[in-house]
């Protein structure tokens, strides 16, 4: 979608850092948004709202999830502590569904009736066409057609809870494309629709919203550290695609300096090949998906296809917080590459029993490298973002072996 550049002047809200974020988008979606954000900001402290979100969290998503001491990795390695958030523990298998219902419950209270939304693997599709069931919302979610392809269990999944999927033919017919062809759709009927954006990214007040709903992550991590450790972690570790689980996990910590907050990007085959979605070491700033933040892209701004082993981190920007955050080195975000990844994908499986995605994987290899470097009384939180049944197929075939699914 075109950004027109006399906007750039107009934007002031929904920056971070020096010039992150903003609201790169036609006049058309400008209103819409300022609704959004204005039904935001009136419901995010509202007591009534708050209740109704956490009765779905907690009763049906499965919240809170467990913070859980990874006994068998701490001994393996033999330095610093390592607890791991249980996102794979909730309904639909990832953190996604935390900022789905918030932002359905906003769009409930829009009195909008028809949801849509952008998917890559089709976990962002499958917790929205989820919480659209629910409350009995119609629900269209834009797929880029390479995407239906790879990912037609998910295609079906979605089908199977009511939602109607709809193939991105345009690009290159993946992820960046399908959030291009569902901000046309939003553009061109946004009286009944509502967008449900699936990562910290988009034009404002989107990263801001998704991580408010996210920040359920370490606004618990935090309490339940408390109680089980009694103090503060040393580090907070998390996968970065678009960065929701990674600002989830990192934001009850951001005002305590001591907490080193890492980021894991998907190295793919090396940061330094052209076969990889390290968007903040590789990457540069512009201008795409209606917000100014780190990207992938050729010198004219065209962007560049990404490349990584998990489909949920093969997104070729980063959301503007994560870019700000790397700015002013308040987080650190580091590469992880695919052998790393699926070498710690059997690492967890047999250490600690727990078949984690293949994204938080990511995550996983990285703690790996650190934990040996700390003492023994310090203290790595490590988010799960999701559940890994989903790439057991896949795994396997990277390794050469066939299996039936
Ligand atoms: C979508 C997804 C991610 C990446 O998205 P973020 O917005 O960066 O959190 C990571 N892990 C899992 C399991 C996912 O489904």
């Amino acid at each position: 979608m075109k950004l027109k550049n006399e906007q750039e002047q107009k934007v002031k809200a929904g920056r971070y850092g020096k010039n992150f974020g903003g609201q790169y988008v036609p006049e058309t979606l400008m209103t819409e948004l300022e609704k959004v954000n204005k039904v935001f900001n009136e419901l995010k402290d509202d007591a009534a709202f708050k209740a109704e979100l956490h009765e779905l969290l907690n009763n049906y998503a499965n919240r809170p999830s467990l913070l859980y001491y990874a006994k068998n990795m701490t001994e393996d390695l033999g330095g610093a502590k390592i607890y791991l958030k249980r996102e794979d523990l909730n309904h639909t298998g990832a953190h996604k569904i935390n900022n789905v219902i918030g932002q359905v419950l906003l769009a409930k209270h829009l009195g909008k009736k028809r949801l849509i939304c952008e998917t890559g693997a089709g976990q962002h599709g499958v917790a929205t066409a989820t919480i659209a069931t629910l409350m009995g919302m119609e629900c269209e979610v834009f797929m880029g057609e390479e995407d239906t392809k790879r990912q037609r269990l998910n295609v079906y999944r979605m089908n199977l809870l009511g939602a109607k999927v709809k193939a991105v033919t345009t690009g290159s017919r993946v992820l960046k494309d399908a959030v291009n062809a569902a901000l046309q759709d939003w553009a061109s009927r946004s009286e009944d629709t509502f967008y449900v954006m699936g990562s910290a990214v988009g034009p404002a007040p989107f990263p801001e919203m998704v991580k408010h709903f996210q920040s359920v992550i370490s606004k618990e991590s935090k309490k339940q550290l408390q109680e089980q450790a009694g103090r503060l972690p040393d580090m907070v570790v998390a996968c970065v695609g678009g960065g929701s689980n990674a600002i989830g996990s990192f934001a009850a910590y951001i005002q305590d300096p001591t907490v080193k907050l890492v980021g894991v990007e998907a190295a793919g085959k090396g940061v330094q090949t052209d076969k990889t979605a390290a968007t903040i070491e590789r990457g540069t700033v512009g201008i795409f998906h209606g917000m100014k933040s780190m990207f992938m892209q050729n010198e004219d701004g065209q962007i560049n296809p990404v490349y990584s082993i998990s489909a949920g981190l093969d997104y070729p920007g980063v959301g503007p917080e994560h870019a700000a955050l790397a700015e002013c080195n308040r987080a650190q975000y580091v590469g992880i590459t695919d052998d790393e990844a699926v070498a710690a994908f059997d690492y967890i499986a047999k250490e600690e029993g727990i078949v984690a995605a293949i994204e938080s994987c990511h995550a996983v290899a990285y703690v790996q490298k650190i934990a040996p470097t700390m003492a023994k009384d310090q203290i790595i939180i490590c988010t799960l973002s999701g559940r890994g049944d989903k790439d057991v197929a896949s795994i396997a075939k990277y390794k050469g072996v066939q299996i039936d699914e």
